[in-house]
């Protein structure tokens, strides 16, 4: 079980970031905010995957004007997601959204920091506050940035952590100078290895909500790996208060991801079917791979965390399938299907599909009127008999 380290909290909207409150799950936009119909149509089809908030990005002042029309639109807190400059941030204030993301090191003056601060602090919107890597170098002053370029050539990772560290605490030096505490802190960077240390290191440090992330992190295929390496780590240390997983792809894969790892690692309760299925290997005699997709595909509309397996013979997948709700042990053309241990029908490989999500769905129904409860790993599957004889005959009778 994963201990969760204290942290302060905030809180976006209706959506507690930090404390105990659950960790939540942010994705950004990839439309053009000022497309209101566009930006609309994202957010809530990121909501509807699981997402708690979602950033938009806005970069010019027609993007902070559609603000007034997205936020009515939206059922979940939205972030403002500023660079350079300080207007919009007091724009996107002033159009009511539920939070900010701000690097006061790209904004020119500290002044202009300050206002936006006092803009934040009246309405009670907290602020992240990022030391990624790919913003972090210094750029105003030549002599500092040529000191801090030279420190990273001489051993990259280490610096650079020191250096976000550094910079960490002169941010938040300007914020408790403005008696402002509504920070959560995200120290991003491409480098996963990167990732798990700067986090440890300002968790040590500080105790402000955090927000985890891996930037860049790629295709979904390899930022996946890249992504769940990091924030699967600190999140199994007891680290993070708030997760992005950023894709070049469908943002709404960040969420299922996102969603799938917090289950994973129990920060989550699981709302829909949790599918397990068999590797496949030199027993197979039925096309398993393409099954395990449709099967996927199919519980999709079923609102219980029903534990479904899909395994490819009879030889390990008794073993391996125990505490699953509804199993299918396949075989030459033929499945059976269990539910909750009992056999319950043989099946052809065509009907495979249509045979576990019928059980799936009528074992799913049980347990909403209360006639069944889910298995969570009780269930001890008793091999069935062999698979069917050489001249096509089954053993086993099968129940309509
Ligand atoms: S369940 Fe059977 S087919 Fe699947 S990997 Fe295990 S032994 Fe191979």
């Amino acid at each position: 079980m994963v201990v969760r380290r204290l942290t302060r909290s905030v809180r976006a909207g209706p959506v507690v970031i930090g404390g105990s409150a659950p960790v939540s799950i942010q994705s950004m936009t990839s439309t053009y905010t000022y497309d209101i119909d566009a930006t609309v149509a994202q957010i809530n089809q990121l909501a509807r995957a699981g997402a708690d908030i979602v950033r938009v990005a806005v970069p010019e002042r027609r993007d902070t004007e559609a603000l007034r029309h997205i936020l009515p639109q939206v059922a979940v807190p939205i972030v403002a997601d500023v660079h350079f400059h300080f207007e919009r941030a007091m724009e996107a204030v002033e159009a009511g959204v539920h939070k900010i993301r701000l690097n006061p090191g790209n904004i020119q003056d500290r002044q202009e920091v300050d206002r936006v601060i006092r803009a934040c602090r009246e309405r009670r919107i907290p602020i992240r506050v990022g030391v990624n890597e790919g913003g972090i170098v210094e750029r105003r002053d030549k002599q500092q940035r040529a000191a801090e370029k030279a420190e990273l050539r001489r051993d990259y990772h280490g610096r650079l952590i020191d250096i976000m560290v550094r910079k960490l605490e002169e941010y938040l030096l300007i914020f408790d100078e403005n008696d402002f505490d509504d920070v959560v802190i995200s120290a991003k960077s491409i480098d996963p290895t990167i990732v798990i240390d700067a986090y440890s290191e300002i968790s040590r440090r500080f105790d402000y909500p955090l927000h985890l992330g891996v930037t860049h992190a790629g295709p979904k295929e390899t930022g996946c790996i890249r992504s769940v390496v990091a924030l699967g780590t600190l999140l199994a240390n007891g680290i993070g208060d708030t997760v992005r997983i950023s894709y070049a792809s469908d943002p709404v894969l960040e969420v299922e991801d996102a969603k799938e790892m917090l289950c994973c690692l129990g920060l989550r309760a699981r709302n829909e079917p949790e599918l397990i299925a068999c590797p496949t290997c030199g027993r197979i005699e039925i096309d398993l791979i393409r099954l395990v997709r449709e099967v996927r595909g199919r519980l999709a509309g079923i609102r219980v965390p029903v534990k479904v397996a899909v395994m490819g013979c009879v030889v390990n997948g008794p073993g391996e399938a125990e505490g699953a709700d509804v199993a299918v042990f396949a075989g030459r053309g033929k499945g059976i299907i269990y539910v909750q241990g009992e056999q319950t029908r043989t099946v052809s490989e065509a009907e495979m599909l249509e045979a576990l999500y019928e059980e799936s769905l009528k074992f799913a129904q049980r347990v909403e009127r209360g006639e069944a409860s889910l298995t969570r790993g009780g269930v001890t599957i008793a091999p069935p008999d062999p698979l069917p004889r050489a001249d096509g005959s089954v053993p086993l009778p099968v129940v309509a």
